[in-house]
């Protein structure tokens, strides 16, 4: 289970305070306007931020007492960016060869990752060759590389096109579920959050308007802020 109690952050002129759990293997989809701080929020459970105060606690562990490269946390930027100079095969190798994983293990694990995201043909291209759904994909297999226990996606469909976006929000899906890892996935897309969420929770200037499944905020919105914030969408 992921715990964030009391989780607090302040910019000038924006504040975050944040409590939530999510159970181990689900998928929480974090909706919200724009600055209403989801990206903040995945940065401050990745260790790319820290809080003014709180407590993020992962199976029990304190993320916060840890440094971001031992939290076992795996993060898809919203303008995530691949190495240019490595083919897909090391892109997706990077963080595993950091960690110094053993050779056979390591490329048994890139392969396995190549095939799920169904990019095996790809493997020895750079990433200017790609599509940009395939760059996508790579970037995804990138942040599952390690096995992490929790992983955090930043908009990882966000620079696609519609078409695109509704096929691989299944490919997502897939990843994501059964035995799949916790996951938080930001979207702007409602549709795509009801389809890949187990939960469903709205930001508003750095509050949480309302957590549930996706079936109990579509029929029963908390307010009629987060009523409107719904039926705008789409
Ligand atoms: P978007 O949907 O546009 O990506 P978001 O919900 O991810 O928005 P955040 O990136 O979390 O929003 O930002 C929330 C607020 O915090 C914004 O007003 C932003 O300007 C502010 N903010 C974020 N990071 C910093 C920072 N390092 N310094 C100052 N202000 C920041
Ligand atoms: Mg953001």
């Amino acid at each position: 289970m992921l715990a964030l109690r009391e989780l607090r952050k302040s910019y000038p002129g924006f504040s975050l305070e944040l409590s939530l759990t999510l159970p181990k293997g689900q998928t929480l989809a974090l909706l919200g306007p724009s600055g209403s701080g989801k990206s903040t929020v995945l940065r401050l459970i990745a260790g790319l931020e820290y809080p003014d105060s709180g407590s993020i606690r992962m199976e029990g562990r304190e993320l916060l007492a840890l440094p971001p490269e031992k939290r076992r946390v795996g993060m898809l930027f919203q303008d995530f960016a691949l190495f240019p100079h490595l083919s897909v095969y090391e892109n997706i190798a990077f963080g595993l060869r950091e960690a110094s994983w053993p050779k056979e293990r390591l490329e048994q694990r890139v392969r396995a990752l190549l095939e799920q995201t169904h990019l095996t043909p790809q493997a020895h291209k750079l990433p200017h060759l790609l599509s940009g759904g395939e760059r996508q994909r790579v970037a995804l297999a990138r942040a599952m590389a390690p096995n992490p226990d929790l992983l955090l996606l930043d908009e990882p469909l966000g620079a696609l096109d519609r078409r695109l976006r509704e096929a691989l929000v299944l490919e997502l899906r897939e990843l994501l579920s059964g035995d799949g890892p916790t996951a938080i996935v930001v979207t702007h897309d409602q549709q795509e959050a009801f389809l890949l969420a187990d939960q469903v929770a709205v930001m508003r200037e750095g509050r949480l308007a309302q957590l549930g499944s996706p079936e109990t905020l579509y029929h029963h919105p908390a307010d009629p802020w987060v009523a409107r914030f719904l039926g705008h969408r789409n």
